[in-house]
């Protein structure tokens, strides 16, 4: 569908533990106009997590049925479970706001090949794999066998950081906000129009 140009869409990517989710709420917070796209996905929730906000938890048939019926702009295997983004959420979001996409980097790639999309693609990273380390574990809501699994994708992950528009730091969370807010401000400039001449 066609998308119009005024709505932005910022996809966050960046290791797992790097800050994604927490700026993500930092950002609908700041700005009113911002919905989160709600991916689908067959992992399990976590204890925090509730269905049809943090995710749409389905199991994996469903989550062929949607593959099968090109129902998704993109979607990964990532860490042993499915996740992706539907085509009609999207579509019926960019009417009226702007949107933000915390996915990862194979779902960034897929989703820059629709040109009509306005995206702005920021990838987060933190000083150094072991500050990513440190927060999965203060996190405490993934098991020690994914929390490494997670900690194995940091170097793929990085990897991919020429992809994105921007780098952004998250180190200090609140200087990391402000250069994210800067990011988005720049792109939704106020749409000038021309006077008239009297
Ligand atoms: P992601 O969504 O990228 O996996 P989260 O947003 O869940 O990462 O952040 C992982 C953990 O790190 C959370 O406990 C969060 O509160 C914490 N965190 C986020 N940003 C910072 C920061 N700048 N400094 C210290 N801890 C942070
Ligand atoms: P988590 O299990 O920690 O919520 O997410 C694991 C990874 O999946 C994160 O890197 C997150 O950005 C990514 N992710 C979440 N939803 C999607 C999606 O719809 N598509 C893709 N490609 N990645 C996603």
């Amino acid at each position: 569908m066609k998308h119009d140009n005024k709505n932005i869409m910022v996809v966050l990517s960046s290791p797992s533990g790097a800050g994604k989710t927490t700026i993500t709420k930092k950002i609908q917070q700041k700005f009113s106009s911002f919905k989160i796209s709600v991916s689908h996905t067959t992992r399990k929730p976590r204890p925090n997590e509730v269905n049809g906000v943090d995710y749409h938890f389905i199991n994996s048939e469903k989550f062929k049925f949607l593959i099968n019926e090109n129902k998704l702009y993109e979607h990964a295997k990532i860490f042993d479970n499915y996740y992706g983004t539907s085509k009609e959420i999207v579509d019926n979001l960019i009417k009226t706001n702007d949107i933000i996409f915390d996915i990862d980097w194979q779902g960034n790639q897929q989703l820059s090949k629709y040109k009509n999309l306005n995206l702005v693609k920021i990838f987060i990273t933190t000083k150094n794999k072991e500050e990513v380390k440190n927060r999965l574990m203060k996190r405490n809501q993934d098991s020690k066998e994914e929390v490494k699994k997670r900690l194995m994708s940091f170097e793929e992950d990085i990897k991919h950081w020429d992809d994105y528009d921007y780098i952004v730091t998250n180190d200090d969370l609140e200087n990391c906000f402000k250069q994210i807010e800067n990011i988005i401000l720049l792109h939704k400039k106020p749409i000038i129009f021309p006077r008239t001449i009297q």
